[in-house]
């Protein structure tokens, strides 16, 4: 019997617009101001920083660069933060809780303003983002949250009552929801080309495929060992996120990868997609496993991400759980084909917030928790301005202390289906007293 596929491709569909590929080979500089691990958008806009700063500039990936979230992401500029406000507050203090938030709106215009003024073609729209919600409770809640994004950081957002609901979405899974004005959406492969190309214009040398193997603090410099060869750098930074391995054991007792998933379907009849997603907005669900969703660019299709998990370990599991929860938010998708579908990873860290550190020398710019196609450019250039040891206007709330190791972890997330099973719990019971 032979066996259907769930998509027709298991590669992004971002790639057939912008296919990731080696950079041409280059000779390797033996002696150079920064090693850049990682040439995801963290490590680019770091280098793009330092090369325009004067610095000589190495970046080094193991595979193509962006081959790793940054070209497989869904592209929707959320900038999130996973801790509420009253959370951060708790933990960190009120002045930390502001600071974070505030840097959000920071960092989310900086994208914008840095997209435009390096003429960067990738497709970016500030659409809005619908976030559903599932009950009456939680709408009061969201509705009151979109108030204090107003009022606290000037930030527009307003509530959505059901009866206004399909004006912003084709669906009758929430009961209202809410939209802010500041997030997007960006075709994330583009994006990370037009920044290679820039940060390769400005200097960067990039070497695709080349993994590095260790770091050596080495005298007032260190001893940085790839596979193609030893580089003297006076400094390092640590670009690699969800794809840490382990030439840096000491962010990877810190860092856990998760795989994220993403389908798309075929293209839909135009009529359709007005029905579904009459705004064109990009989407979100107020629960801990929620999807998020969106139309591709050109208004044609929908892509909807989420955990890529299986309680089963059959490989089409994540699939298939993915197209069942679009089915179920759009019905009338009941028969679509899937083209493509994906993974990658994110990395997730104890307190779920970015970071730049330091130890022992080496800068880190890490633990963007599934939101970097904001936080990732952004705090790779505020690691950059770290190692130019530039007085920055304020500096950013994510530069403190490393994130703690996560205890008896060494690079194999073993606990995280029993996480992901007690978030899946918690979404059914939110589900259950939202029906009653
Ligand atoms: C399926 C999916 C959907 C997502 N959707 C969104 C979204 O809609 N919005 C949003 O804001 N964020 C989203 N994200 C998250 C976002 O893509 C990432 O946070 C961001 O791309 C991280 O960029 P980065 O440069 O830090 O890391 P990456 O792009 O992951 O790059 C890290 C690089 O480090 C390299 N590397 C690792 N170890 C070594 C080594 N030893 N030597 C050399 N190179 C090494 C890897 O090869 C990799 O290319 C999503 C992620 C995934 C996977």
């Amino acid at each position: 019997m032979t066996h259907t596929p769930i998509a027709d491709k298991n590669t992004p569909y971002w790639w057939e617009a912008a296919p990731v590929k080696p950079v041409p080979r280059q000779p390797l500089v033996r002696d150079v101001d920064v090693a850049i691990i990682g040439a995801g958008y963290a490590g680019l806009a770091a280098g793009l920083v330092l090369a325009r700063a004067g610095r000589s500039v190495v970046a080094f990936d193991a595979m193509n660069p962006g081959e790793g979230a940054s070209t497989r992401n869904g592209g929707i500029t959320s900038g999130s933060i996973r801790p509420d406000y009253a959370t951060l507050t708790r933990r960190f203090g009120e002045d930390t809780a502001i600071a974070v938030e505030t840097e959000g709106k920071i960092a989310r215009q900086f994208l914008y303003d840095f997209i435009k003024t390096e003429g960067l073609d990738c497709d970016f729209k500030l659409v809005g983002l619908f976030k559903g919600v599932i009950g009456h409770d939680e709408y009061e809640k969201t509705a009151r949250s979109a108030e204090t994004l107003a009022k606290r950081l000037g930030i527009e957002a307003y509530a959505v009552p059901y009866a206004e609901q399909q004006q912003y979405i084709g669906t009758d899974s929430y009961r209202g929801g809410m939209v802010r004005t500041d997030i997007g959406g960006l075709h994330p492969a583009k994006f990370h080309a037009e920044l290679l190309r820039v940060a390769l214009a400005s200097g960067v040398t990039v070497h695709a495929g080349t993994r590095v193997i260790s770091v050596t603090k080495d005298g007032s410099g260190f001893e940085v060992v790839t596979e193609a060869g030893t580089v003297r750098a006076r400094q390092v930074l640590a670009c690699t996120n969800g794809y840490t391995d382990k030439a840096l054991p000491y962010l990877r007792r810190r860092l856990v990868p998760v795989r994220s998933r993403i389908i798309v379907t075929q293209e839909l009849p135009p009529d359709l997609m007005a029905k579904l997603m009459p705004k064109q907005m990009m989407m979100g669900e107020g629960k801990q496993l929620g999807f998020y969703y969106r139309p591709t660019p050109d208004g044609k299709r929908i892509l909807l991400g989420g955990r890529d998990s299986s309680r089963t370990g059959d490989p089409d599991a994540p699939k298939l759980l993915l197209r069942r929860g679009l089915v179920d938010l759009f019905p009338d998708l009941k028969d679509v084909r899937l083209s493509h579908s994906w993974f990658g990873n994110v990395a997730m860290n104890r307190d779920m917030l970015p970071r730049i550190f330091e130890k022992d020398g080496v800068v880190y710019a890490t633990g963007f928790c599934g939101s970097g196609v904001v936080w990732a450019p952004w705090v790779g250039m505020q690691a950059a301005y770290k190692l130019l040891g530039k007085k920055v206007e304020r500096r950013s709330a994510f530069d403190f202390q490393p994130p703690a190791s996560v205890p008896f972890y060494n690079g194999n997330p073993w606990f995280m289906p029993a996480i992901i099973q007690g978030y899946r719990l918690q979404d059914r019971l939110a589900l259950y007293r939202a029906k009653r």
